[in-house]
């Protein structure tokens, strides 16, 4: 399998794709076409292991990788060390036609683990099948779970190092405790003064500029992404749609064949794009139901074909959703210009300089056959965290409400009752002052508690153990404390590789 770039140029190996992340035009590197799997793999599929579900989806992509290294690398990622859950992705029904797919049993708690825990195996082996002798250094802007995941997933693996950029005050209390305390000879956490947006569009200027790049290679150095950009996380992330397919048929609510909606809460539109390129590759799919926090740039845009990020951006109890610039709808986008580089590349300029672009009214059309979009605000979001607890027994975090929330509007507004799965994004523990406040009603008192007390009232409430993650947090020491201005970026990550 080959990879092209969204922006038109490029044709590089599935190694090459994942070691240098982003494609030399700025463009975003896509497969050259989507495997179709026989419908009868669904059946196979339902009696592997989440393991062997992995390695059986991944080897289409990863064609310069052997099935041996493949099969390592899900082995050294996906094991009961890492995953507190023998599933690794389970499946939980919590209504009627409702599943959560909890994808946070992972070390950092969120689901970007299960990319995250992947990706240094399968960078270390592109690195040699490449024959480059440079370390392979990590560059990471985060939203708070990116950065975390991605320093648990790096740390200490031999010949690369990651370096992480967070929002000064945009990651909650756990977050921020979770990079600064992390441990690892390579491993470099730097607080920017701004928001999400401006660390992403800071580390992708530090990725292109020349430079920059030559003052990394004379370090020895190589820069590579960990960011949802790489398809190196994208497709890890397909293979939990099919997983959780796999168990549905397994549980008999559905029939091998018979359609499903998935709701995701959307950011950077990673994870739900990896649920589009399932649903390419043959997963019986309805509807992907787009979910945003009150940062619904998406929403406007699945609704009228304008991507517009002049607009207020708001700090929300979903701090991880708090995204204007959704990097991956680019890769959307090229399907749904039929692959048309040239016409992305117009948009991405219009993005750039005008803040908008406009896909016209067929292409919107086109989109609305598989996507639905809904937003909920912090209030509504509360609601339905207590409504799930006290009507289902489920406790859910703030980015999984926004998507429960979401998809209670949506089978309002249209009567589709598809079985759906709600895909659960982190531990309620993550962002427990705020889940104990929409439970017990009283958001504004709780918002700045401790976030350890209200994690030990939360388990008293609800009976679900506090994760030992999150118990441990606050008796470790802080070891990362640079802080850095936009303009002052480059000389940060400079500064952490010479140990400064
Ligand atoms: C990253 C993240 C999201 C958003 O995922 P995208 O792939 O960026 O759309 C949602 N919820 C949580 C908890 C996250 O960490």
């Amino acid at each position: 399998m080959s990879f092209f770039s969204t922006r038109g140029g490029a044709c590089v190996t599935a190694s090459q794709a994942i070691l240098y992340g982003l494609a030399p035009d700025g463009g975003l590197y896509v497969p050259a076409m989507f495997p179709l799997l026989p419908p009868n793999k669904l059946v196979t599929l339902a009696d592997m292991t989440y393991q062997q579900r992995a390695t059986a989806i991944l080897k289409h992509y990863l064609e310069d990788f052997t099935i041996k290294e493949i099969d390592e690398a899900v082995a050294a990622a996906y094991n009961a060390e890492k995953f507190d859950d023998p599933a690794i992705a389970p499946l939980k029904r919590i209504d009627g036609n409702t599943h959560v797919l909890e994808l946070f049993h992972g070390p950092t708690l969120a689901f970007k683990d299960m990319a995250l825990q992947l990706l240094p195996h399968l960078t270390t082996l592109a690195a040699r099948k490449n024959g480059e002798n440079r370390e392979v250094s990590i560059l990471v802007a985060t939203s708070g779970d990116t950065g975390k995941a991605a320093l648990e997933g790096f740390k200490d693996v031999p010949g690369t190092s990651c370096t992480v950029f967070y929002p000064t005050d945009g990651v909650s209390d756990v977050q921020k405790l979770q990079m600064t305390t992390t441990g690892g000879s390579n491993t470099h956490v730097i607080a920017l003064d701004g928001n999400f947006d401006d660390a992403q569009t800071g580390v992708k200027e530090l990725f292109s500029s020349v430079t920059f790049g030559a003052s990394v290679n004379v370090r020895g150095k190589l820069l590579s992404s960990a960011n949802s950009i790489n398809f190196g996380r994208l497709a890890p992330q397909i293979v939990y749609y099919f997983s959780a397919y796999a168990d549905l048929v397994n549980q008999g609510a559905v029939k091998a064949g018979e359609p499903i909606n998935f709701v995701v809460p959307t950011g950077n539109f990673g994870n739900i794009l990896a649920a589009y390129y399932a649903r390419s590759m043959g997963l019986p799919v309805n509807k992907l139901i787009c979910a945003s926090n009150r940062n619904n740039v998406l929403t406007d845009f699945f609704l009228t074909g304008v991507y517009d990020t002049r607009r207020q951006f708001f700090k929300t109890t979903s701090p991880s959703m708090d995204i204007l610039i959704s990097s991956n709808l680019e890769r959307l986008l090229f399907e749904c210009a039929d692959r048309d580089g040239e016409l992305i590349s117009v948009w991405m300029k219009q993005l750039k300089e005008s803040h908008s672009y406009c896909i016209g009214e067929q292409r919107r059309e086109w989109l609305n056959a598989v996507f639905a979009a809904g937003y909920a605000d912090d209030m509504q979001c509360a609601d339905e965290i207590r409504t799930r607890f006290e009507r289902d027994g489920y406790l859910m975090d703030t980015h999984t409400a926004v998507a429960s929330h979401v998809l209670r509007q949506y089978r309002e507004e249209t009567g589709d009752e598809t079985l759906t799965v709600i895909v659960s994004t982190a531990s309620p523990y993550k962002f427990a002052a705020d889940v104990l406040g929409a439970i017990q009603q009283r958001g504004e008192e709780t918002r700045h508690m401790d976030a350890f007390m209200a994690a030990e009232m939360l388990e008293r409430l609800s009976g679900v153990p506090v994760p030992a993650q999150v118990r441990e947090l606050h008796t470790l020491p802080v070891r990362h404390t640079a802080r850095c201005q936009q303009n002052g970026m480059a000389q940060a990550v400079l500064n952490a590789f010479d140990g400064k």
